[in-house]
């Protein structure tokens, strides 16, 4: 079961007509929608389950620039920005704060490789530094396995990803957004190489333009295009537990733990090199592709044979659109939680801190992270179909950029100057000859 989170009223009516239609009600498709609902666009935003429902309310909530890749630097910058505006432009809670970030550094070469991507980053305008001593002990408190030195960033943030999607929805609503959910966008039409309409479990919305963003199931939305997204999805486990006094504040980043200090006083936990690939056929079909992602520092990623395979294969079917797609067999992807790791995960921290000495897990949850080959996203128009907006494969850090993505999605869709360059993140870089490699940046 993920986690807990405020639940979003539907608006009972779908209307049929829009400006734009947003499929997915994740970060990404509603911070699209608020920034489109902003400049007076009408929208209409359909989710397939309930609002933030898969990874947007199951991540560690972190709003990272610390060991960002150089090519979404401006657009975290921006999000950064955006994100210390938000509770007042929602007029609800997001939860954002800036208790800073660390990532440790327990040899030489780590250390190298931080105050490399550190230099690196200040001529992109991110200010970090490295800290050791006892300016580090003051930032980890009583930490029982000091690290040598961490790359840190004070201006770092986070944000409670069970507050914030609930925050955009309310917010998009109030500007005019007929969200329904429980409501899946099973295919797009076009007419003459152009969007006309979205068709949905509750009938046809016609629009101008579609924003995809549904997030893992974006690829299959896209297929029924002829349109081939070179996304997979990788498995992760998350906990929550109970509050603790005097933690650590910053967010930290060792290696294999990572730990958030949370608003309820509690921690979202987690170890980050227990990534399960679960062996699925486009597993298959794009390894050649993914092969540099599983090659870098992706150490943990355990490639898993299990019933996702068939899942997946079923699910990759076309439908008749007038038919139940598998959207909605699917509602909440919600996969089991590698428990053993998260218990573990706890002792380490038990015997690492003497604050978590008394800490439960409250809760456990599993997300699926789509990503793409060179670990960036797409946000970005597609050559052959005029209308179609596709913001995805956010590839495990498209929480924090989230709110950078919804303006960059809504200055596409206007045809106004963007935000940021978006040549980063065109969907064509994929079909240029070579195909894009990662770069972690550190
Ligand atoms: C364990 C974990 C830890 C993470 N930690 C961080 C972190 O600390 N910081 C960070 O920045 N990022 C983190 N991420 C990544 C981040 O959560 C995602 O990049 C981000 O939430 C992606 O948002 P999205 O809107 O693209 O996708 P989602 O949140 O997955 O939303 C997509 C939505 O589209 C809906 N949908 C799909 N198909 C259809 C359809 N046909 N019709 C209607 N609706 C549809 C789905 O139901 C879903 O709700 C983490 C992710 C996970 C899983």
């Amino acid at each position: 079961m993920g986690p807990e989170i405020a639940r979003v009223e539907t608006d009972s009516i779908l209307e049929h007509q829009a400006d734009v239609v947003v499929i997915g009600g994740g970060v990404i498709g509603l911070t699209s929608a608020l920034f489109l609902a902003e400049r007076g666009v009408k929208v209409v935003l359909v989710e397939k389950g309930g609002i933030a429902c898969e990874q947007s309310s199951r991540n560690w909530g972190w709003c990272r620039q610390s060991a960002r890749d150089p090519r979404e630097f401006d657009l975290i910058r921006e999000a950064l920005r955006l994100w210390r505006g938000m509770d007042d432009r929602c007029q609800a809670k997001t939860g954002f704060r800036t208790p800073g970030i660390l990532f440790a550094a327990r040899s030489e070469v780590d250390e190298a490789k931080y105050r490399e991507w550190s230099e690196k980053a200040a001529l992109a305008g991110i200010h970090t530094r490295m800290v050791c001593g006892t300016e580090l002990a003051k930032l980890l408190p009583q930490d029982g396995n000091l690290p040598r030195s961490a790359l840190y960033c004070d201006s770092d943030g986070c944000a409670e990803p069970q507050w914030a999607g609930p925050a955009f929805a309310q917010a998009a609503r109030r500007l005019g957004t007929n969200l329904v959910t429980q409501c899946a966008a099973r295919g797009i039409e076009t007419t003459a190489g152009r969007v006309s309409a979205v068709v949905t479990e509750k009938g046809v919305v016609k629009c101008g333009a579609v924003v995809a963003a549904g997030g893992a199931w974006t690829r299959r939305i896209l297929r029924e295009l002829n349109v081939s997204l070179p996304q997979l999805k990788v498995r992760a486990s998350v906990a929550r537990t109970t509050a603790i006094e005097n933690g650590p504040v910053p967010s930290l980043w060792d290696g294999s733990t990572a730990f958030r200090k949370r608003a309820d006083g509690g921690y979202t936990i987690a170890d980050g090199t227990r990534i399960v690939v679960p062996v699925t056929p486009d597993c298959l079909r794009f390894f050649l592709p993914f092969v540099p992602v599983l090659k870098m520092d992706w150490k943990g990623l355990r490639l898993k044979l299990d019933g996702r395979f068939f899942t997946e294969w079923q699910e990759a079917a076309a439908v008749p659109w007038d038919r139940p797609s598998p959207y909605e067999a699917m509602r909440v992807l919600d996969p089991e939680p590698d428990q053993d790791y998260l218990d573990e995960l706890l002792r380490r921290l038990r015997s690492r801190y003497p604050a978590f000495a008394g800490a439960r897990l409250a809760q456990s949850w599993a997300g699926f992270i789509d990503v793409t080959p060179d670990l960036i996203p797409v946000i970005s128009g597609v050559e052959k179909i005029s209308g179609l907006i596709v913001a995805t494969g956010f590839s495990g850090h498209g929480f924090g950029i989230s709110p950078g993505a919804g303006h960059l999605v809504a200055d596409l869709v206007c045809g106004v100057k963007p935000i940021v360059d978006t040549r980063n993140f065109r969907f064509s870089r994929f079909f240029e000859g070579s195909m894009p490699r990662p770069t972690t940046g550190v």
